[in-house]
């Protein structure tokens, strides 16, 4: 049989089914393949959600906390522990930054303990320099004035802001007792290295200090400069004592002892005149006993001359009107004399005096009436401080350009820590201030001697070994330039002594 054939619209019909079941198909695949993306994304979204805030919760807010909490730490506003607990890095990190915080915060209050320490040793410190009496300035290594205390700027005469940083030299003019202007290099001593040793400027005598007012102050002045300043730049220490109301004082004290020698010395000249005729008249007809008192009378008067006398050259010599006159002197004779002079002393007390001189000994340049003063106090001294029967040598040798005195004795002798005050005013040595040893001294006399000897541009020093082993006193006096005197030159040798040596 054969097969019914198809009609040409039959076949169209069947391929229009087909397309749209294809298309259908395709449709529906491509609804399921978008829902399927959707789906996808939708869980990729969900996912990376929950990451991200896995993320916020486990590493965000633990180190925004962190971020606050460093925050506060470096503008040092906490001291608390901070406390994070993710059980990783982020953890340990926050602990380690709280060790550091307590740490810091330690060691902070500890540097502010001290601190307030400092400050308040350092105001203490300023307190006691503002408050010491002496002027203090201390000067940085370019002499610039870096610290200057109430009594310094008392006597600059400048307030304390316009002093500082101002150099020294263009504050204050500091001059000598001859008037010569110090150099800063002089009295602001500076020590460059660490192992310098320091350095000191101590003069005897008092220097004056000219401010910029003009106005002069007398001080004394020690300076010294720092050790070890090259960083804290330090240069030298200078402290000014005021002397200029001591000055004043011991003007008036001269002054006064001067016009009360001046005054007791007339009477006192015509008391010893007196008593001389007495006891010349008296010699043939007092009695023992009236001789006796005469003599005694004699000998008081004559110890108040001669104290008064010293009295009175003291005065000179503090008021720096104490002049000599030098000339040719032989010396040899002079020796002489002075031994002469002190035979009956020594005699009394059987004491021997030897002198021992070179075959030629040349002229000094020196006061003869000074100069008998000094040979007849040191000469006395060594009979009084001696007991009888001992020995005493004078002697003399030429030096350069010096003829060196030396008067031994082998007598109480000076002890050690007596030697350096031995010439200064008033000093006696204990042993002579025993009323027992009779010795009525002043203490003035070795002071004299030594202002003398210096006004002759000599030395005086005395040498001992000690208590009862006796003392050699030695001076010395510059040789004349001069040899020969004119023919006509008046002897000045025999010129008499202010007052006579008093006989013990
Ligand atoms: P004074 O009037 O007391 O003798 P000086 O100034 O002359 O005054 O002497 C001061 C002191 O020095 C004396 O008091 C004495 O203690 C001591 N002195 C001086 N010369 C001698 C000496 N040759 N031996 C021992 N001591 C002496």
């Amino acid at each position: 049989m054969n097969p019914v054939p198809k009609t040409p619209h039959q076949g169209n019909l069947f391929l229009k089914i087909a397309v749209v079941v294809i298309i259908t198909n395709l449709s529906l695949a491509l609804g399921i393949i978008f829902h399927l993306k959707l789906i996808f994304t939708l869980a990729i979204l969900a996912v990376t959600s929950i990451i991200n805030l896995g993320v916020i919760y486990t590493f965000l807010l633990p180190l925004k906390s962190l971020l606050k909490f460093t925050v506060k730490f470096i503008n040092g506003q906490t001291n608390e522990r901070f406390n994070i607990q993710t059980g990783d890095e982020i953890e340990e990190l926050a602990l380690a930054f709280s060790q550091i915080n307590q740490n810091l915060s330690q060691t902070l209050t500890k540097t502010l303990r001290e601190k307030d320490l400092l400050v308040s040793e350092k105001n203490k410190l300023a307190t006691i320099i503002s408050s010491i009496t002496d002027g203090i300035i201390v000067v940085d290594l370019h002499k610039k004035i870096i610290l200057a205390n109430q009594s310094a700027l008392n006597i600059i005469g400048i307030p304390g802001n316009e002093v500082l940083k101002q150099n020294l030299e263009e504050i204050i003019k500091l001059t000598d007792k001859t008037d010569r202007i110090l150099t800063s290099d002089e009295y602001c001593p500076i020590s460059l290295t660490p192992s310098d040793t320091p350095k000191k400027f101590k003069p005897n005598e008092p220097v004056v200090l000219t401010n910029k007012a003009n106005k002069k102050s007398q001080i004394r002045l020690t300076s010294t400069s720092v050790i070890g300043n090259t960083q804290a730049d330090l240069g030298c220490v200078l402290i000014f004592h005021d002397l200029t109301q001591e000055t004043a004082l011991e003007a008036m004290q001269v002054d006064f002892v001067s016009m009360a020698s001046h005054e007791l010395r007339t009477p006192l000249t015509s008391i010893l005149g007196y008593l001389n005729v007495l006891a010349e008249d008296g010699k043939n007809n007092f009695t023992t006993t009236q001789k006796d008192f005469v003599n005694k009378i004699l000998t008081a008067s004559q110890q108040l001359a001669v104290l008064v006398n010293n009295l009175l050259n003291v005065s000179r010599v503090e008021r720096g009107a104490f002049s000599i006159s030098s000339r040719p002197l032989d010396w040899a004779k002079t020796l002489t004399q002075a031994v002469d002079e002190n035979k009956l002393q020594a005699a009394q007390k059987n004491i021997s005096l030897e002198l021992n001189l070179p075959q030629t000994l040349p002229s000094v340049s020196a006061d003869p009436v000074r100069m008998m003063e000094v040979l007849n106090n040191l000469i006395s001294n060594a009979v009084n401080y001696t007991p009888e029967g001992g020995i005493i040598k004078i002697a003399a040798k030429i030096g350069s350009n010096e003829v060196i005195t030396m008067i031994s004795d082998n007598g109480k002798g000076i002890p050690k820590e007596a030697i350096p005050h031995l010439f200064t005013k008033f000093f006696r040595v204990t042993y002579a201030l025993d009323t027992s040893s009779n010795s009525k001294g002043t203490g003035l006399g070795l002071y004299l001697s030594k202002s003398i000897v210096e006004l002759h541009h000599g030395k005086i020093w005395v040498e001992s070994a000690g208590i009862n082993k006796g003392s050699t006193f030695y001076f010395s006096l510059p040789i004349s330039t001069i040899s020969k005197l004119p023919s006509n030159f008046p002897n000045l040798n025999s010129k008499p002594l202010d007052i006579p040596p008093v006989s013990a």
